[in-house]
């Protein structure tokens, strides 16, 4: 059995201290929630005042991007080293916004992933294909390549220990949620894809995340697919009530 997470991906949204407001609620309502992992990402500005909010709990705090490099001349990035020392434990990488609108490529976010392990950070790696690569019947190649350049950098027990999270790029912030089959599909193309280059033991512990649109109302059926094992989530993680509409669905299944 794989354990469940679920991952708030704040963007760039809410100051230190809103942020810090809504990580005391979460908190506070979290502190019975044992069957899953709960990870939040705020903006960096702000992940040093909610690590210290959260020290203790079992609320993990996550970076939403990072360089690959320790340190250096590389105006406005941030690196692991960094990240960990501010209180993360996991790190976003490859998020369809970084790659639209920043240009981040398969081969940096392989980099990055290698460079997390080595500061013992968890990445959660994400893939998803456009609205024209689905139109154009590209899902599955455009998946394939980003799981394999991703992960290329990477050995069987780090491929095991990552998470992946699956967020078709047309149901992200759109309202439009991929249907748990379509998802379950694509999740279950990465599982084969993971156990075909490094093997079905690494392919059985790998958590795979969707993402895109999640909230309450679909949270049960698309965490109920077999392949899905949790959610990356963004607009529904901004406030305290969202958020645990999807957690307390899992909660209630102990
Ligand atoms: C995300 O940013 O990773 C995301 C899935 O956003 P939303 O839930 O708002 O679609």
């Amino acid at each position: 059995m794989r354990r469940k997470i679920i991952a708030g991906n704040w963007k760039m949204n809410l100051t230190v201290a809103e942020g810090t407001a809504l990580v005391t609620a979460l908190r506070d309502r979290c502190a019975k929630v044992s069957n899953m992992d709960i990870v939040v990402a705020p903006t960096a500005t702000a992940i040093y005042p909610i690590a210290q909010v959260l020290a203790g709990s079992m609320i993990a705090v996550a970076g939403q991007n990072c360089h690959w490099a320790d340190k250096g001349a590389y105006t406005g990035e941030f690196s692991p080293v960094q990240l960990k020392d501010a209180g993360c434990k996991y790190v976003i990488i490859g998020h369809s916004e970084r790659r639209q609108y920043f240009a981040e490529t398969n081969e940096g976010v392989a980099k990055k992933a290698r460079a997390l392990f080595d500061h013992q950070l968890t990445p959660i790696l994400c893939v998803g294909e456009t609205l024209e690569e689905r139109e154009s019947n590209k899902t599955f190649d455009v998946i394939a390549e980003q799981v394999k350049v991703g992960l290329s950098a990477l050995s069987a027990d780090e491929v095991a220990a990552i998470v992946l999270a699956y967020e078709p790029v047309w149901a992200i912030g759109t309202g439009r949620t991929a249907t748990p089959e379509q998802a379950e599909e694509v999740h279950a193309a990465i599982r084969k894809q993971v156990a075909e280059i490094y093997g079905q033991a690494t392919a059985d512990k790998v958590r795979i995340q969707y993402g895109g649109s999640v909230k309450a109302s679909n949270a049960a059926q698309l965490l109920g697919q077999p392949d899905i094992d949790g959610a990356l989530v963004g607009g529904a993680s901004l406030t305290a009530d969202a958020f645990m509409g999807i957690i307390l669905y899992e909660e209630s299944k102990k």
